[in-house]
């Protein structure tokens, strides 16, 4: 866009905010079909049309991309620091949208059914710790996934010889049959709606044209993901059956918890408990953070629950804009199992502290008098 704000990108497809995956494809096939270039040929509009429209798509499309950009508009999905920018996934999504959407449109329609089949998508649950979680780590998965047989390159048959049209549907993968006034076609039990069956199965694959295998994959995850967080791995799920394009892989993110560290959006929270000496006296404390340990002044006088905050010692933001706090919150714990002489010194204590030392008791107590006259 030469100037001006970027337009919202549901804006753009002409879908709401919670338009279905379904919808969203819909709207932007349409909106392709009526601005792309072979149809317009030397119209700068449409061509500009038609370029917001697939990057709206683009993103919209993608559950990651499309959850960033809700949260931060524009920001959240362009720059190179969020998900889009990083190794993830092979190769550019348009490969995916255009076989998706354009594959029956400009493609040569009615052979996509015989094409073959797209394979499985695949999900895997990654555990990572809160450290990890932070800053980002890559690790390695092992990918259990069907992979064609080479022994039969994929056809199930015995090497040497070929699989035969299905004697039952000749060939169609389809048999129609009469149920009272309907006549309904279902797929054919001989092949499972392949057309084809094999009389002399391959020994490596007992027929079904792939094998099981694994593969390791490195995957990076980005500082600033949280439980709940997936990453698309375009293609790297199962592979496409008789030509079809491989499935996707999906890593869902789940951090395990921390001893010490809660998390609050990017900050980290972290309580950390103090004796009611310290709280009265003042004192300096360690505090544990991300980066390690930091020396800390209580001042005198603190009071339970208050929260102090170490700038900059939280998380680093998904979008690679800094970080966000550490914010430490004070406990001061109540001494128990006192031994006689301490107890003494405290009713000692007691008796010389006037109201001036507990001026928040004053207070309350002065407003429950002025309540209850
Ligand atoms: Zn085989
Ligand atoms: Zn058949």
């Amino acid at each position: 866009m030469a100037n001006g704000e970027k337009r919202d990108y549901y804006e753009i497809l002409g879908v709401h905010k919670n338009a279905s995956e379904t919808e969203i494809k819909k709207a932007f096939r349409k909106l392709a079909i009526q601005f792309h270039p072979d149809k317009n040929p030397g119209d700068k509009e449409a061509e500009e049309k038609f370029k917001e429209a697939t990057e709206a798509y683009e993103v919209l499309s993608d559950a990651q991309k499309r959850a960033q950009y809700d949260q931060f508009g524009h920001a959240g999905v362009s720059g190179a620091g969020g998900f889009s920018g990083g190794g993830f996934g092979a190769g550019s999504p348009f490969g995916d949208i255009f076989s998706d959407i354009f594959g029956d449109i400009f493609g040569g329609g009615a052979g996509r059914r015989t094409q073959g089949r797209r394979g499985d998508d695949l999900l895997y649950n990654m555990e990572i710790t809160f450290e990890e979680a932070a800053f980002g780590c890559e690790k390695k998965i092992d990918i259990p996934y069907a992979k064609r047989c080479a022994s039969c390159n994929g056809s199930g048959a015995k090497p040497g010889t070929d699989p035969k049209i299905c004697p039952t549907c000749r060939g169609a993968g389809q048999v129609r049959y009469q149920q009272g006034f309907f006549s309904v076609s279902k797929t054919c039990s001989q092949c499972n709606g392949e057309g084809k069956v094999v009389d002399d199965p391959c020994p490596d694959c007992h027929g079904k044209g792939s094998v099981k295998d694994s593969k390791t994959l490195s995957v990076k995850i980005p500082g600033g993901v949280e439980t709940g967080s997936r990453l698309k791995l375009s293609g790297e799920g199962g592979q496409g059956v008789k030509g079809g394009p491989n499935g996707d892989l999906y890593v869902a993110i789940s951090v395990k918890e921390h001893p010490i560290f809660q998390r609050e959006d990017d900050n980290v929270v972290c309580e950390i408990p103090i004796s009611f000496a310290q709280a009265a006296l003042g004192c300096e404390i360690e505090v544990p953070t991300l980066d390690g340990k930091v020396s800390m002044k209580i001042p005198e006088g603190t009071q339970s629950g208050k929260i102090y905050r170490l700038r900059g010692k939280g998380i680093p933001s998904l979008q690679g804009y800094g970080r966000g706090d550490q914010l430490v919150v004070v406990k001061v714990e109540t001494p128990t199992n006192l031994s006689g002489k301490q107890k003494e010194l405290l009713e000692e204590f007691a008796k010389i502290s006037g109201e001036d030392a507990h001026p928040m008791k004053k207070g309350f107590l002065d407003k429950v008098m002025d309540f209850l006259s």
